[in-house]
């Protein structure tokens, strides 16, 4: 069965990244929740997906410039009145969630890894007890590299349309190879047959990101990806009910 993973907890259901829609997802019936971390200047790693705040909240600044207190400060837009919380705060949310962690390790604002930000994130989810419960995921290969030093936790490349389309397919796949990593996921709209295949056959899972309506959503499920991601888990939820429904 296709695995879905409630982007952002739903960010076209709930606001992005927002405590509500971390705590809907905890009780879906769905198998991941993603997200991504920034570190703040005072040693806190914080839930949110931009390095800053100006897009989808009322305060601006780059988190890793910012305290905790001034980040937790920031009120999310559409996510009723809630604030950005800590890594810490959103593994107590899915202590007891059947729903396991995606975690997107994030770059800054420029594009540039946090210096040393991996092995503190393994340290806090290790701590929290929810390690053994995540799965990373990141668009770059050095972040990638920097996991596989920290972690025996599976990996996984977010391969954008630019790169797919700049590197190309098969050099995708040797790239993957080279760097031991297990899962490369695409684009759903640049995800087909022939690419799901070319990444199977040489024993690479392979997964989708971005499928937010429902033609997306049917895509990855007809492609047997063996994940996507959702800004509508609801919606994706309903669909496959509906395909497994038919299929019986
Ligand atoms: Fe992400």
């Amino acid at each position: 069965m296709t695995r879905i993973a409630s982007h952002r907890g739903g960010t076209l259901e709930f606001g992005d990244s927002t405590p509500q829609g971390f705590r809907a997802t905890a009780l879906m019936p769905l198998e991941e929740l993603e997200f991504d971390l920034h570190p703040t200047s005072d040693g806190a790693i914080m839930v949110h997906h931009d390095a800053t705040l100006d897009r989808t909240t009322d305060r601006s600044g780059e988190i890793c410039k910012l305290t905790e207190a001034e980040v937790r400060a920031a009120t999310i837009n559409y996510g009723a009145g809630g604030h950005p919380i800590s890594l810490d705060e959103l593994c107590a949310i899915y202590a007891g969630s059947k729903v396991d962690f995606r975690c997107e390790i994030k770059p800054d604002a420029e594009g540039r890894p946090y210096a040393d930000f991996v092995p503190r994130v393994v340290e806090h989810l290790a701590n929290n007890g929810m390690l053994e419960r995540t799965v990373f995921s990141s668009f770059q290969v050095a972040t990638l590299d920097a996991l596989a030093s920290a972690t025996d936790r599976p990996r996984l490349w977010l391969v954008s349309p630019p790169v797919l389309r700049q590197v190309g397919d098969k050099a995708v796949v040797r790239l993957a190879q080279s760097h031991a990593i297990p899962e490369i996921g695409v684009h759903v709209d640049t995800a087909d047959v022939e690419l799901a295949r070319m990444v199977n056959d040489v024993g690479i899972d392979f997964g989708c990101w971005g499928a937010h309506n429902a033609a997306q959503i049917k895509s990855a499920l007809s492609l047997n990806a063996k994940v996507f991601t959702t800004d509508r888990p609801s919606l994706a939820i309903a669909i496959r009910d509906l395909r497994q429904e038919t299929a019986q």
